[in-house]
């Protein structure tokens, strides 16, 4: 038995006492988790488990393996409290959400260049298009539209596709469907206004960055 991934079921949880199912040296495995490991762009979540600050958090297929300081004493069976940065998570989720739907926006109204890499960082998501000369023309544009659909706090639907295998979806309803793993909020409103910005990064390949717009 892989572990439970609560963060799909409650992506707002912040705290939750599980048990420690394995233990290998500085690497544990746990029975349920809110905490969230590196996956499509999306970085790790912060925080802790039984009092020790996880150092990384990795996807083994459908397991999740959590390294702890060396001098951490846990045993499998212990009972411990995993808490995750409520800050940092949110942030990521919001900025994974943004990106997704700049990805979106760009594929479908822009003749469907191809994305060549995507980041998403508590402050800031990248997504990376193959594209001739400067993207900064349809920057407006784009903006526009993302934060039109921000504002229509919209419902977001994430739901399995396939429970067995573990792959998920997200889904707005006449706007789109998208495989993904990662964590989404349950209304695009709560995304709040975003910026973006063009980032030449050479090679044929232009870089839109995705801040808050505070
Ligand atoms: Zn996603």
């Amino acid at each position: 038995m892989s572990v439970k991934k609560l963060f799909w079921v409650n992506p707002y949880q912040t705290e939750l006492q599980t048990k420690v199912s394995s233990v290998d040296g500085n690497k544990v495995t746990l029975e349920d988790t809110i905490f969230f490991a590196f996956s499509g762009g999306q970085e790790s979540d912060r925080g802790s488990i039984g009092g020790y600050e996880v150092l990384e958090a990795k996807k083994v297929g459908k397991e999740i393996s959590y390294t702890l300081p060396d001098e951490h004493t846990l045993k499998a069976g212990d009972t411990v409290d995993v808490v995750i940065d409520e800050e940092t998570r949110l942030n990521l989720m919001k900025l994974h959400f943004a990106a997704e739907l700049v990805l979106v926006i760009v594929t479908e109204n822009y003749g469907h260049p191809e994305k060549t890499g995507a980041h998403i960082s508590p402050d800031k998501a990248r997504v990376d298009f193959a594209w001739e000369g400067s993207i900064a023309p349809i920057l407006p544009e784009v903006g526009a539209r993302l934060n039109q659909i921000i504002q229509e706090n919209l419902p977001i639907t994430s739901a399995f596709e396939n429970e067995i295998e573990e792959r998920r979806y997200w889904e707005i309803e006449g706007l789109a469907k998208v495989p993904c793993g990662g964590t989404h909020p349950r209304e695009t409103g709560e995304l709040g206004k975003m910026r973006l910005k063009r980032k030449n990064i050479g090679k044929g390949q232009e870089r839109i960055e995705i801040t808050f717009d505070k």
